[in-house]
């Protein structure tokens, strides 16, 4: 099982999203756990204050260290198992490998941040893993903390129906998955391939591999770079060189 905790001060922008699909199932399994922490309840005066103006001047209000503070020890006390990530765009860049790295986690708290960010004394003496997820600035660290949830929990072991599903997604194998198709096998025309309905499962599993680096060659080919090539692989990428 897979604890999250998620502290932020719109705890409620999480309801929805956590209560569709397979993370409300996963929920209902007791595969993962979500707990929610509004970080306003943890703010010492009797306003619920948790931003203030930057020291130095400049526009922006600055999310204020104690609550935060307060929050996390209340949360993980003297637990040093935690995994205590803060949603940041200045951080590692989010990617399947490190979604991988997360799921054999059994605690992870988040922190979001909002308005300017947050004091740097979090990031310096309470934060474990700083992880963005991609080079463009959101409003707040909400959204990235449930594309972080999401893509971690469904590699969790049972969240996914067909454990295989997640073994040839895209990325999982450092390559882009090959084409999916569904009946019908015809559609005003659109043919599904031939040897997908052939049965034959080497000639498919051959199709697929073959696709799957035709694709990766033309819409990712870093990735091909960054990939130990079988010898097989070599010769499918210097059949299609030549196609
Ligand atoms: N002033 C900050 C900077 O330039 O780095 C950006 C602050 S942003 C408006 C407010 C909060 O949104 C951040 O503290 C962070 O929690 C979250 N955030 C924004 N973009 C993000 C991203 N790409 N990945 C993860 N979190 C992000």
């Amino acid at each position: 099982m897979l604890r999250f905790d998620i502290l932020s001060i719109f705890p409620e922008m999480f309801q929805s999203p956590f209560d569709a699909s397979l993370i409300k199932k996963a929920l209902e399994k007791g595969l993962i756990e979500i707990h929610l922490h509004d970080i306003r309840d943890y703010a010492l005066d009797k306003h619920h204050v948790t931003d203030d103006t930057p020291y130095g001047g400049g526009g922006g209000m600055v999310m204020k260290v104690e609550p935060v503070e307060r929050a996390l020890a209340s949360i993980i006390g003297e637990k040093a198992e935690a995994m205590v990530i803060l949603m940041t765009p200045q951080g590692e860049v989010f990617n399947q490998g490190v979604a991988e790295s997360l799921s054999s986690c059994d605690h992870i708290v988040i922190v979001c941040g909002h308005y300017e960010g947050l004091d740097e004394r979090i990031r310096q003496y309470l934060i474990d893993r700083e992880i963005s997820i991609g080079d463009y600035v959101l409003t707040g660290g909400e959204f990235a903390a449930m594309v972080l949830v999401d893509a971690v929990s469904r590699l969790v072991p049972g969240v996914l129906g067909n454990s295989n599903s997640a073994v040839f997604d895209s990325f999982s194998t450092g390559l882009l998955e090959y084409p999916q198709y569904t009946r019908p096998a015809e559609y005003r025309g659109w043919k599904v391939p031939e040897v997908l309905l052939s049965g034959n499962h080497r000639q498919i599993d051959a199709w697929r591999k073959k696709a799957s680096l035709k694709r990766t060659r033309s819409r990712r080919p870093d990735l091909l770079t960054k990939r130990h090539l079988t010898d097989d692989e070599k010769k499918i990428l210097e059949e299609l060189e030549m196609e």
